[in-house]
């Protein structure tokens, strides 16, 4: 039996440039996912993993993808289509390190994101909202827990986003 047999498919619009498209996507798997978030810490070292809170963040294919609860969710999705194609990835790729669960040593170790304070100090504190949250400091927090890519903050210069990139080298 695999670990996700069916989902269905949430897309929320998020707020982005006048004439773009980006939308964050949701599969509602039907069951709870929470027990094999330790294998999943286990296997994918570059990770963001919070066991009180059941929530792991990795990246696949330059996307944030947020296990927890019975849900898998994946940012920055520029179309339905990709975003039904990508899912159907994420869950195959999902389903193979169930299949290797045996041979995987759960960790239950908590990997930290950077602190939302942290990141705030490299964003441009201008408050201008273009994010789609209201301040800068919002923006950081929501990031911090991975509901955000750094590149989601369009008016980072170039020495903002590398010091953004160096503080996320762990995911
Ligand atoms: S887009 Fe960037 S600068 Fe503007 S409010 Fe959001 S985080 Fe701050």
């Amino acid at each position: 039996m695999s670990l996700i047999d069916n989902y269905t498919l949430k897309f929320d619009p998020i707020p982005c440039e006048i004439g773009s498209e980006e939308w964050k996507l949701t599969c509602e798997v039907g069951k709870n996912l929470n027990d094999f978030l330790p294998y999943l810490n286990g296997y994918i070292k570059k990770a963001i993993y919070d066991p009180k809170a059941n929530t792991f963040v990795f990246t696949f294919e330059n996307h944030k993808v947020s296990v927890s609860n019975d849900k898998v969710m994946i940012a920055r999705i520029k179309s339905q289509e990709e975003g039904k194609n990508l899912a159907e990835k994420v869950v195959k790729f999902l389903n193979e390190i169930y299949e290797k669960k045996d041979e995987i040593t759960p960790d239950y170790k908590r990997k930290q994101p950077p602190k939302a304070m942290d990141i705030y100090k490299l964003l441009p504190k201008t408050n201008c909202k273009k994010c789609g949250e209201p301040t800068c400091f919002v923006f950081a927090t929501k990031l911090s827990q991975g509901e955000y890519e750094i590149e989601d903050c369009p008016e980072l210069n170039e020495e903002q986003l590398n010091g953004l990139k160096n503080l996320f080298n762990n995911i």
